[in-house]
Order: C-alpha cells, then sequence, then structure tokens
C-alpha cells in the first residue's frame, strides 16, 4: 500500500509513544526514512533500535517542539541524515485535564504551546526543505476534542486542537504554490499510553461509546497518515479526516442502537 512513500523523508513529532510511535512505525515498515521526536532521547532512542530491528532507517532525535531550538534540531536532523525533509507529522500533544476556574494560566500557557505553537514552530521550521521537494506533505494531529465535541475539563486542550485547524486552513493556501500539502487527523479515543493514563473509568466510558464497539489504535490513525502522505493524496490540501469509530455521530447513546 502507498508504495509511493518508499525512500521518503519524514519526521514524525511526540513519537517515542502513543500515536506519534505508531505512525514511525508504518512509516518506517512503508520503506521510509524517519526521524523520531521526542523530549525524551532515551524514548526516541528505543523506539528508533525498534524500527532498525524491524530492517527499517531512524534517526533519534531529543527535541521540545515548543522551543525554537529544539525544531531547529530535528529539522537540521533529517537534512544531515536523509538530506532534506519530505513529509512532517506535526503530532506531539498534551492532554491534563484542568477546569477553568482552577485552571492556572502557566498550565494554559503550557498546553498551547506544545500543541498550538508547536505545530506552528514545527511547520514553519521543516517549510524550507518540504517546500523545495515540489511535493511536500504535512500531516497535523488534532482531535475530536474542540474541533467537534467538548468536554468539561478540557477547554484548553480543545482550543488548541481547535486552533490548530485553522491554523491549517490558512497554511493550505500560503503552501499550495509549492505543491506542498497541509491536512489535518482527528482522532477519537486511541489507546496510548497518555489515554491510558487517564484511568479505567476513562477508558471504559469512552468504550461505550464509540459505534464501533472498541477504541482506536495507533494505526487505525497512522494508515491515515500515510495515505495523507502518499502520491494518492496530492489533490487534498486543507482537509480533516475524523477517525473514530463514529463516536461524533451519535446524537445520544440511546441513537446508537
Ligand atoms: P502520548 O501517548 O502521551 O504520547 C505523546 C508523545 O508526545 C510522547 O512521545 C511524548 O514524549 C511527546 N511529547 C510531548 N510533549 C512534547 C514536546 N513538547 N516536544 C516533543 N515531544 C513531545 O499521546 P498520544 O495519545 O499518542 O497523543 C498524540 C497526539 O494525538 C497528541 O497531539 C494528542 O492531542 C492527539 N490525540 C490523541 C488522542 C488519543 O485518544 N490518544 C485523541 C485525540 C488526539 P516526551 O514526553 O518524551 O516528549
Amino acid at each position: 500500500m502507498f508504495a509511493s512513500l518508499a525512500g521518503r523523508s519524514v519526521i514524525v513529532t511526540g513519537a517515542s509513544k502513543g500515536i506519534g510511535r505508531g505512525m514511525a512505525k508504518r512509516f518506517a515498515e512503508a520503506g521510509c526514512r524517519v526521524i523520531v521526536v521526542a523530549r525524551s532521547g532515551e524514548g526516541a532512542k528505543l523506539v528508533a533500535e525498534d524500527i532498525a530491528v524491524a530492517g527499517g532507517r531512524a534517526i533519534p532525535v531529543a527535541a521540545d517542539v515548543s522551543t525554537e531550538e529544539g525544531v531547529a534540531a530535528m529539522a537540521a536532523a533529517a537534512t544531515e541524515h536523509f538530506g532534506g525533509i519530505d513529509i512532517l507529522c506535526a503530532n506531539a500533544g498534551v492532554f491534563t485535564a484542568a477546569r477553568i476556574a482552577e485552571m492556572s494560566v502557566g498550565e494554559f500557557d503550557d498546553l498551547m504551546g506544545i500543541n498550538l505553537r508547536g505545530t506552528f514552530l514545527s511547520v514553519r521550521a521543516c517549510l524550507p526543505e518540504l517546500t523545495r521537494t515540489g511535493r511536500g506533505r504535512v500531516i497535523v494531529t488534532s482531535s475530536i476534542t474542540g474541533p467537534v465535541t467538548g468536554m468539561a475539563g478540557w477547554s484548553h486542550y480543545g482550543a488548541s486542537k481547535a486552533g490548530q485547524l485553522g491554523f491549517v486552513r490558512s497554511a493550505a493556501l500560503e503552501l499550495a504554490a509549492a505543491g506542498t500539502t497541509i491536512n489535518a487527523i482527528l482522532p477519537g479515543n486511541i489507546v496510548t499510553e497518555g489515554l491510558v493514563a487517564l484511568g479505567s473509568d476513562y477508558l471504559a466510558s469512552m468504550a461505550a461509546s464509540v459505534p464501533l464497539k472498541r477504541l482506536g489504535s495507533v494505526e487505525d490513525i497512522a494508515n491515515a497518515a500515510l495515505f495523507f502522505a502518499s502520491d494518492e493524496a496530492a489533490f487534498i490540501t486543507g482537509q480533516t479526516l475524523i477517525v473514530d469509530g463514529g463516536q461524533v455521530l451519535p446524537e445520544s447513546l440511546a441513537g446508537m442502537e
């Protein structure tokens, strides 16, 4: 599937765990060379080693996407090791619950700094190389939370994820002249370290809300990313794809039956 991806150079942010690790592995399986980015150098190294053991090619980079130095380091690593950047998966994100009345300005700013500023910084740092190829690809990991749904305790997170979509739509227009596309995936509830940390009650209530009767896997999201990155998706830009097992569809739980 997606043979056009073989040999392409991919940066995946937030790739030491969860969805980003799933993307890094699937891109490597498709023959891509992968820059594995996370703040934890050890975590990134383990994923890069797993990819190498499976016969793929990956370089770990310890970088914080909320900083200009961090994103410069990951872009430089792709250029140094792989000669450029064909695909950026701006996936790194955090989700810590806080209700508005108790949320500090620091909590709000920290989350926005990673989820929203980190998306902007990652794209800006990779633009010179992405646009040079004439077929650059950016895939942003947003969420159903914010763009489509609301959840008490997640106003800052929802704002960051909806903000990413505003960024994507205008960025699509700026990047189009260079043949670079940018699209967003909106995952539902996907089994990752981050989701599991929200607790078993949360997982059970979310699983019960999914018409397809299961939580998502990281491969469900990675497969959508591979499609957006492929030559087959060359005419799609500025768009969003919900991958949630139908979770946003029912008007009520009774409406699922
Ligand atoms: P996760 O399991 O918590 O993994 C998050 C990854 O991001 C880790 O590799 C983490 O490594 C990295 N990271 C966090 N902050 C970073 C930073 N400042 N710079 C670089 N890397 C950073 O999360 P996940 O569930 O896979 O979520 C990944 C993305 O999907 C997020 O954008 C999230 O909002 C979105 N999403 C997830 C779900 C879901 O159900 N899981 C649903 C909707 C959307 P370090 O801590 O070492 O940096």
